[in-house]
């Protein structure tokens, strides 16, 4: 699903965020990204979802090599893929069902798919009685179940998550969790930065950690590795 091959990428301000990274992530696997702050996570991510560009090397989503595309073409790619991110980044003035149902606007479904997506999407996520509610009236798990039914409602291949669990306290963070493995057993590819040792050593799946933009570590199952 997602290949990498001697990935660079150094910043307009001289800064080398990646510095030969080589990785192929099969279709439906479950990685978890970690890494010292600074190592280059979330430069990864973003050589996936197009968000920046690799100075060098070749970055393929679903076998399809990003480059090819030209600027007006990202949108394409993008909708193979759903971010989450640590801050939810809801849009306040609509409500649950309207923010959910925008990322199926902006890619032109009819109006009967959005409204039967965005509620089975809503339920998936164990969040469907909040509909009508907006943002700032939802806890910040609530939200984040929210912020996983819009990444998910154009069913993408890959889901993205940057530290999803970083604003939620741990009993929160476990119900994160079973949606994100839901998700993933249904066969989409998550990758999923973290900072959570307790996450990573007790739902154990495949750990890429990077350090100074390299790969310096990759075990299926293994454990975070680090103290905090
Ligand atoms: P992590 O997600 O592991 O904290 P990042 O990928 O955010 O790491 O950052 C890796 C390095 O690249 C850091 O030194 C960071 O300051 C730098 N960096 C990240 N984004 C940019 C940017 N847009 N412009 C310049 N430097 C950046
Ligand atoms: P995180 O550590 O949560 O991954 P950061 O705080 O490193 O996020 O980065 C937040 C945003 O700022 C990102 O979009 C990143 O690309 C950008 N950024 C990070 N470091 C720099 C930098 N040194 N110069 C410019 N932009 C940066």
């Amino acid at each position: 699903m997602i290949d990498m091959k001697g990935v660079h990428k150094t910043y307009s301000n001289g800064v080398t965020a990646l510095n030969g990274v080589d990785v192929h992530i099969d279709s439906g696997e479950f990685v978890y990204l970690v890494g010292p702050s600074g190592a280059g996570k979330s430069t990864f991510v973003k050589m996936i979802f197009r968000g920046e560009k690799p100075s060098t090397g070749i970055v393929k989503v679903d076998n399809k090599d990003l480059s090819t595309y030209k600027e007006r073409q990202i949108p394409k790619v993008r909708r193979k893929i759903g971010v989450v991110y640590q801050d939810f980044k809801l849009l306040p003035k609509l409500t649950i069902y309207e923010n959910v149902a925008f990322a199926l606007e902006v890619i032109e479904e009819t109006p009967k798919v959005i409204r039967d997506r965005v509620m089975e999407v809503l339920d998936l996520v164990g969040i469907k009685d909040k509909a009508r509610s907006f943002p700032d009236e939802l806890s910040g798990g609530e939200q984040q179940r929210v912020a996983i039914a819009r990444a998910i409602a154009n069913n993408p291949k890959v889901v993205i998550a940057d530290e999803p669990t970083g604003n939620l306290d741990p009993e929160t963070s476990w119900g994160i969790m079973k949606v994100l493995e839901d998700v993933n057993n249904k066969g989409t590819t998550i990758i999923m930065a973290t900072h959570s040792k307790e996450i990573v050593n007790t739902i154990k799946k495949r750990v890429i950690a990077i350090e100074n933009g390299r790969i310096v570590r990759d075990e299926a199952g293994g454990d975070y590795g680090y103290e905090i």
